[in-house]
């Protein structure tokens, strides 16, 4: 089991160690010609694959990975599926309701693809809590259920005994229960998805990073040792986007950090003050913190503090700084909400890159000249669900059959203009380091 950070190995990827030795696909080797070429081979790619080689056998479909299929969030994140999208502000009702409604169809989606193909994909789905931290909040989240739940979304004010049967944190004054949310483990998903989608047809190389993107009526992707020639491509590169050529100005990606335990077991579990009828929670403050309990029984938590999100000049993806710091920070914040947790061991510390817009709201949608670059990205660290969806999102607008997508906020979204660097690094550590919060249009 990895507990340095020099390997920066999930707790996801070490439980896939544990099943047995990976065989990767091959890296590409002959130059090609296909319908669609996906970059990424994380949710957003593995999940457009699949929509799209079901809605259309007859397509040359093909998807390169850079390196393992899992590489990015997809295998690093905190694991919470939720509903919502990141950044839209709720108080219309009728938006509220049609946001969760996707969202939720885009969870039961996943859960039915899992349970249709008999995946072995350790998912948990008993709801998730967000708390509220200040009585007065408290008071106004019991008012926003009540009148969400008079539009038939299914959230539950809970707060005293029945609070404490779900979970004991410190501080909190109520919370909304998500009985519809839960915890996946990303890595179980993606590699569960690859002989899926292969025995759709779909061609999936590893260790083939796109280098160029040379756009056109047919579009040629560069790759080390070929190159592809594709009527289409699918940009499912999220944080990475931006190395392509695209969206450099509309996304910032962080690093999020992340901690997680041995498995607990139940005693273990019920000591810590987490009930077993509880997946996941987060809190209401602006550097989110949040966590979950995995299918084996670790505590997943990351988040609580500037420290745990960090900003790297120029837009890098992997974490440069000294990572003692965010992971000490995050170890306070789980003390502080669970002071039990303060005698268990920290068995796994990693980062990984989450695609920041400056609204929050995620983007999906097609551009180009010949309209034949496809995308989604932006997540801002709620893109589990998303990220899955975005295979159906990305095939209808394909297919040219997008309508029930379009008035939902992702949709072809406009993304908000990041300055560029030095600007954007200054302005982002001068912004938290004054402010302590995130720097964000959409303050919820
Ligand atoms: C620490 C952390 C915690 C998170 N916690 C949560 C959570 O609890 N709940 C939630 O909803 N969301 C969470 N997220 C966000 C969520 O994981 C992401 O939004 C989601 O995984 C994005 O999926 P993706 O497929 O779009 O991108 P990724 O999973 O990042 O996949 C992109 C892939 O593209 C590959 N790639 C990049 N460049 C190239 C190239 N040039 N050629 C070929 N391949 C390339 C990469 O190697 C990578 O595998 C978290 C993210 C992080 C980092």
């Amino acid at each position: 089991m990895s507990n340095t950070f020099d390997d920066n190995r999930s707790v996801w990827w070490d439980a896939a160690a544990a099943r047995g030795p990976y065989a990767p696909a091959p890296a590409l080797a002959k130059d090609l010609d296909c319908d669609v070429a996906i970059v990424g081979g994380g949710f957003t790619g593995t999940s457009t694959a699949y929509h799209l080689a079901r809605r259309f056998p007859e397509k040359r479909i093909v998807l390169c990975e850079a390196r393992l299929l899992a590489n990015g969030a997809s295998g690093r994140n905190g694991g919470l599926v939720l509903n919502w999208v990141n950044g839209v502000d709720t108080s219309n009702l009728e938006l509220a309701r049609r946001i969760f409604d996707a969202t939720r169809s885009g969870i039961d989606a996943l859960e039915a693809r899992i349970r249709e193909h008999s995946l072995d994909v350790a998912f948990r789905r008993k709801g998730c809590l967000e708390i509220l931290t200040d009585p007065k909040r408290a008071e106004a989240a019991s008012r926003e259920v009540e009148r969400m739940s008079k539009a038939g979304i299914p959230l539950r004010f809970v707060e005293g005994a029945e609070l404490a049967r779900l979970a004991r944190f410190e501080g909190a004054a109520g919370a909304i229960l998500d009985p519809t949310a839960g915890q996946i483990d990303g890595v179980s998903l993606v590699r569960a998805m690859r002989p899926l989608i292969e025995k759709l047809g779909v061609h999936v190389y590893e260790g083939t990073p796109v280098l160029g993107v040379d756009e056109g009526e047919t579009i040629a992707l560069k790759t080390p040792n070929a190159t592809i020639r594709a009527k289409a491509i699918v940009l499912a590169t999220n944080a990475y986007t931006p190395r392509l050529g695209y969206f450099g100005s509309g996304i910032v990606p962080l690093h999020s950090h992340l901690v997680s335990t041995e498995p607990l077991s139940p005693d273990e579990w019920e000591e810590l003050g987490w009930g077993h009828e509880l997946t996941g929670f987060s809190d209401d403050l602006d550097r989110i913190a949040y966590g979950g309990m995995t299918v084996r029984g670790e505590l997943v938590f990351g988040g609580g503090s500037n420290a745990a999100y960090g900003y790297g000049f120029g837009n890098g993806t992997v974490y440069r700084g000294d990572p003692q710091k965010p992971f000490e920070a995050i170890e306070r914040t789980l003390h502080r909400y669970l002071p039990k947790a303060a005698k268990v061991r920290i068995a796994h510390r990693w980062t990984g890159p989450v695609a920041l817009t400056m609204s929050r709201v995620c983007t999906m949608g097609v551009r180009g000249k010949h309209r034949n670059v496809y995308f989604a990205l932006g997540y801002s660290g709620h893109g589990i669900t998303l990220a899955n969806m975005a295979g159906e999102v990305l095939t209808d607008i394909y297919s040219g059959d997008d309508a029930r997508w379009r008035d939902l906020p992702f949709y072809q979204q406009k993304l908000l203009f990041v300055p560029p660097e030095p600007f954007r690094w200054v302005g982002y550590h001068a912004y938290t380091a004054m402010t302590g919060r995130s720097p964000r249009r959409a303050l919820r």
